[in-house]
């Protein structure tokens, strides 16, 4: 891992370093807390920023056979963090061992892999650093060279921290993203009705018809775009897109905001509806929308009811996802309204299928209006993105991608970038030498530069 990790060919390291090593880095989709950044958070210990949250390496101390005290549990920080070091001489070959080295090379200076012999030494210079500072939540984002983070919210969020920041005149953009999956969520009747409890209140409106639902989440959605939001973002197991008519979406809000549970197929219209709607306002406010596909979460009962949702116990699923997603997209385009538009897959089985897709509603209002999204959580290594970049190349325009994002709970994940840029220049110097594509620096730098930032800066269009 010396400064040509990944970078087989000379034209690749001219590419990384000459181009893409000096962009600034444009996270236009994470989960990181704008609490942390607005208060501007100082970590006590490595094992706060590393292994509070990080689903990823919880899966695998638990493979490794590490009990789940020092997972989620109650053992100590340097317990924890002692466990992890145990675990990572353990996954070689897994992205874990590359992320975890290049954070502490990159933050800390550290050169030295990760074991049970060099734990303490790491844990006491990482905390020793972390405690300065030069290591609160904003210098590690300056450290990273961060020119914008986008942050995941909720309809219902104040957006309070979003506006401390911006108020601290803090250089780096802290954008909120729209994320209103619990708007839709009326599979489970109180939750929802407590959820539209709260949005009827910081929306200051009565919620009592679908009509008004609507009213009330765009009052929401104006709120976040004079908030600088110009981002949605909806995490599905696929499209929705059944057919309904307006007096069955009335009937179905009514009945579920009375307290009546629904049958499943009102559910699936009704979500059906929600996506279409959540569409026409991200359209109306010249916004993106992002989809995240193909998740089967929460899988393992036992561990859920003891520790919660979302704690590592997801998977890839297989769902249908062309005719849904063809239909929902259309629909939109037919009226016009089909906003820009980024599609996720987690099954890699749907590569091609998502690459194919987006090639049906290009137009000439803007390059790459639908972008097949860089490979996500179970895609997001080496394979997953050569995966992702050589689809794209295949069966679209590389050139117009918008390129990586962190989708990261932890301030440290930003060499998740420099990943992501190696192995596309890589991939491109590769073809070089092979003589496939001209060896023209000009073209490639630039083109190179453009993925990793101009074109993102130029997409989204803060
Ligand atoms: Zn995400």
């Amino acid at each position: 891992m010396d400064e040509n990790f990944l970078l087989q060919t000379e034209t690749a390291q001219k590419l990384y370093h000459n181009h893409a090593a000096k962009m600034p880095i444009f996270d236009y989709h994470c989960h990181i807390n704008p609490q942390d950044i607005a208060e501007n958070k100082q970590f006590e210990n490595i094992t706060q920023v590393w292994l509070y949250g990080d689903h990823y390496k919880w899966r695998g101390m638990r493979t490794n056979g590490i009990d789940e005290k020092y997972c989620t549990g109650d053992a100590s920080d340097w317990e924890k963090f002692e466990k992890w070091a145990e675990t990572v001489p353990y996954t070689l070959r897994n992205p874990l061992f590359h992320w975890t080295h290049l954070e502490l090379q990159r933050f800390f200076g550290i050169d030295k892999i990760l074991s049970p012999a060099t734990a303490k030494e790491i844990w006491d210079e990482c905390n020793a650093k972390l405690q300065t500072p030069e290591y609160s939540v904003r210098n590690i984002i300056r450290m990273a060279n961060v020119h914008t983070i986008c942050t995941t919210d909720d309809p219902v969020d104040s957006l309070e921290h979003h506006r401390q920041i911006k108020d601290d005149n803090f250089e780096v953009a802290v954008l909120p993203a729209w994320r209103p999956d619990k708007a839709m969520a009326v599979e489970n009747v109180t939750e929802f009705n407590e959820y539209m409890n709260k949005l009827s209140d910081v929306a200051e409106m009565e919620i009592n018809s679908f009509e008004e639902l609507i009213a009330a989440l765009d009052k929401r959605h104006q709120f976040f775009h004079d908030n600088g939001c110009r981002l949605s973002d909806h995490g599905l197991e696929t499209i929705l897109a059944e057919d309904y008519t307006a007096g069955e979406i009335k009937y179905i809000f009514e009945r579920v905001r009375g307290g009546d549970e629904l049958t499943h197929e009102s559910v699936l219209k009704f979500k059906s509806a929600m996506l279409f709607e959540f569409g026409i306002m991200d359209h109306s406010r010249g916004w993106t929308q992002q989809f995240h596909i193909g998740a089967l979460r929460n899988n393992n009962t036992r561990m859920i009811e003891k520790i919660g949702p979302d704690t590592g116990f997801d998977s890839i699923g297989d769902f249908e996802i062309a005719r849904p997603l063809s239909k929902l997209l259309d629909r939109l385009n037919s009226e016009n309204r089909l906003c820009k538009t980024i599609l996720y897959n987690l099954n890699p089985r749907d590569n091609e299928l998502f690459a194919t897709m987006i090639g049906n509603f290009q137009e000439g209002s803007v390059p790459g209006k639908i972008q097949f999204g860089s490979g996500w959580w179970f895609l997001d290594q080496k394979d997953g993105m050569e995966r992702q970049i050589n689809t794209l190349s295949n069966l679209g325009l590389l050139s117009r991608f918008v390129g990586m994002l962190t989708d990261s709970r932890s301030f440290l994940s930003y060499p998740r970038h420099e990943y992501f840029r190696r192995t596309l220049c890589n991939l491109i110097g590769t073809d070089v030498e092979n003589g496939e594509i001209p060896n023209d620096m000009q073209l490639l730098g630039k083109m190179v530069e453009n993925i990793c930032f101009n074109n993102a800066k130029e997409y989204f269009n803060f």
